[in-house]
């Protein structure tokens, strides 16, 4: 290697780092990567491995096989003019760098309402995912016990997804699905109490998408009986039930919260301009303002002068622009500014039914559905996961979904 390669370091293991480290020249730079988590997460997927449609580990990709030097730490500090990061796992160390990037995502957002953060699950990371698995076996299997009251045993089957967006949709249709196949087939005397609820303080759910998709989608899930309360903010959480604006309550088995999100604690520390959400605003080569060393991406940053969405889409096309960027810097190439071609949205309705909205097509149903499952089996990053993606749709299809407590 040569000994005068520039140390980039790069925070995150999400999928603008990843995208970004696949794509650099080992060659030109000398890349460290820290991340409290060793791996990367497929999360459009994620709410198929809380009913067990995919199982966990088919989602993952280990960061050591990105072939960079890797720490598993949380980076907690920046000195800009030292160029220099302080990182935390047990012990705390530094580490300097020539240029850093950011792309530490974003975290849950409770919007300070009380009771959130005790008494909600969220679905953000692999172990949010296992423990609502946890959960949602735990409620069926306590609701079926004998020497209830109706009122009990309704409300320990009831599931409440608190935010209307792609998250928490497809979460409900995936629980929908597991509720009407695996509990009509093992526990068939609670599908008369079992019920979906997702809460949404808007006017609508899915508000990004088409008029006519959205409309489908409510539609659908009507007939699902998955009721929709929108219009409807949460005030108060507590153990068992959740209070609405207006003085509803809500008794739940289950609450997911997926309603936004909002900058981390390290990003929230750092000395850097934001924008109104909290967001490191950069210029379009993605350097944060007054600091042309430092890049952000993805989901903890914003583009001056636009809002583009905090997706992987966008997160993806930053982490492999910047690689290319970073490579003509190398060359002392000139570099263009970022642009951005919208690919568009899609999101799984349950029973083999999704919505595509994308720049040249809408669509909705059955077909929407396998358009669905074949853009992201191919968007997995490695034939390994597709693999294994692969075989669990096919695995869940055959034999049912896995429905063990351990
Ligand atoms: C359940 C779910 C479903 C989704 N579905 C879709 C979808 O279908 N389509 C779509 O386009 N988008 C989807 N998204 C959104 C998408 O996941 C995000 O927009 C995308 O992950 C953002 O990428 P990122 O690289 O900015 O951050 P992330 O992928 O969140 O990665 C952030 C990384 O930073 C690390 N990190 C955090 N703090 C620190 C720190 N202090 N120091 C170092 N590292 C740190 C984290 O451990 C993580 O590795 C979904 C999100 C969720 C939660």
């Amino acid at each position: 290697m040569p000994p005068d390669r520039t140390r980039l370091l790069v925070l995150g293991t999400g999928f603008a780092a990843f995208r970004l480290v696949r794509s650099i020249d080992f060659g030109r730079y000398d890349v460290t990567v820290v991340s409290p988590r060793n791996h990367f997460l497929f999360t459009p997927l994620l709410a198929s491995t809380t009913v067990g449609t995919i199982e966990f580990r088919s989602i993952i990709e280990p960061a050591r096989h990105l072939g960079a030097r890797f720490y598993q730490a949380a980076c907690t500090g920046l000195d800009p003019r030292l160029r220099r990061v302080v990182c935390r796992e047990d012990d705390e160390f530094t580490l300097d760098y020539d240029r850093l990037v950011i792309a530490v995502g974003a975290a849950g957002n409770t919007f300070g309402i009380p009771g959130v953060t005790e008494h909600a699950l969220f679905l953000k990371e692999l172990q949010d995912a296992r423990s609502i698995r946890q959960r949602v076996l735990a409620c069926l299997e306590s609701a079926a016990l004998p020497g209830l009251s109706p009122e009990e045993r309704a409300r320990r089957v009831h599931f409440v997804v608190c935010g209307g967006g792609p998250t928490g949709v497809e979460f409900a249709a995936e629980l929908h699905d597991l509720l009407f196949e695996e509990g009509r087939r093992y526990f068939p005397g609670l599908l008369d109490f079992a019920k979906i609820t997702v809460v949404e303080a808007g006017p609508d759910i899915l508000s990004a998408f088409d008029d006519k998709l959205r409309h489908y989608a409510t539609e659908l899930f009507h007939r699902h009986r998955i009721e929709v309360r929108a219009r409807s903010p949460v005030v108060r959480v507590e153990r068992d039930s959740l209070e609405l604006q207006g003085g509803e309550r809500l008794p739940f088995g289950l609450l997911v919260w997926s309603a936004g999100t909002g900058p981390t604690e390290f990003v929230r520390g750092l000395p850097f301009q934001k924008d109104s959400r909290g967001r490191l605003l950069t210029d379009h080569y993605f350097r944060v303002l007054d600091c042309h060393d430092v890049y952000a991406l993805g989901d903890c940053a914003n583009l001056l002068g636009e809002n583009l969405p905090a997706t992987a889409q966008v997160a993806m096309k930053q982490g492999e622009y910047l690689a290319g960027a970073l490579h003509r810097l190398a060359a002392g190439r000139p570099v263009p500014p970022f642009r951005y071609r919208n690919l568009g949205m899609l999101a799984y309705l349950g029973g083999n039914r999704a919505l595509a909205d994308l720049p040249n097509f809408k669509g909705a149903g059955w077909a929407a559905w396998l358009f669905w499952r074949s853009a992201y089996l191919t968007r997995l990053l490695t034939l390994r996961a597709k693999a294994q993606v692969l075989f669990d749709w096919i695995k869940s299809q055959l034999f049912g979904r896995d429905i063990s407590r351990f």
